[in-house]
């Protein structure tokens, strides 16, 4: 498998070992000890496929790192392997609040590593694929990216063009938690002072628009918004 990984780790034994470790895999490696360099390093191209960030780092933590590198359209795809302490915060690394495809606890083996990153670099290709085509079809839902067309049963919905970039946002992050800053950041492209009510308004008025397709969007109280990751999926 080849791949460009960035290591965010401040342990320098263990930032070391990784590198050779993932070489020897076939990957091509950049290393950062600190999470300002990780943000520097993650936007030099070519952009890295994958990022291991280390949860604790001394300046900026692992979250931080992740929240930035999502807000910024450089970076935002990028893949994040977060790699923990036990204990450490792991129900917000992995309730997706911050936005991690994946974590590791340590101590881990280099092969548990290494299976979870061959697996997350297959799944993000394969992501990457589904997007460059022009259709999508999601249950009910029918979305041509090309044209800008929706469709609910076969029958188009007119939508603003923030509508349809709100629904495409979904999909594109589809069974992951997104918090109404995440969206804003997103689908309104500034972070500026538009409140969050603005979020809930215009998912309120896309679901309704789309009807029966309405029910894909889920909210999670207190979070945010999740689009279901199958239209069969049971409501959580
Ligand atoms: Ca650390």
């Amino acid at each position: 498998m080849s791949g460009l990984i960035l290591i965010v780790e401040d342990e320098t034994d263990l930032l070391e070992s990784l590198a050779y470790s993932l070489q020897r895999e076939g990957y091509q490696t950049r290393k950062a000890t600190t999470g300002k360099a990780a943000i520097e390093l993650a936007r030099q191209e070519p952009v890295p496929d994958l990022v291991l960030l280390d949860l604790m780092l001394p300046d900026l933590s692992g979250i931080e790192v992740c929240r930035q590198l999502r807000s910024d359209d450089r970076t935002r795809k990028m893949l994040v392997l977060m790699l923990t302490a036990r204990g450490e915060e792991i129900d917000r690394v992995v309730g997706f609040e911050v936005g991690a495809d994946d974590y590791v606890v340590k101590p881990f083996s280099v092969r548990e590593l290494a299976l979870r990153i061959r697996a997350l670099l297959r799944r993000g290709r394969t992501e990457e694929q589904e997007q460059e085509q022009e259709q999508v079809v999601f249950g009910r839902l029918k979305i041509d990216a090309g044209a800008h067309k929706v469709f609910v049963d076969a029958e188009e919905v007119m939508l603003t063009a923030l509508e349809f970039r709100l629904l495409t946002t979904f999909l594109s992050r589809k069974g992951r938690a997104q918090t109404r800053e995440a969206l804003l950041d997103t689908v309104w492209g500034i972070q500026a002072d538009i409140t969050t009510r603005t979020v809930d308004t215009h998912v309120k008025r896309l679901r309704e628009k789309i009807g029966a397709a309405g029910s894909y969007i889920e909210t999670l109280r207190g979070v945010g918004y999740r689009f279901k990751s199958r239209p069969d999926e049971d409501a959580s």
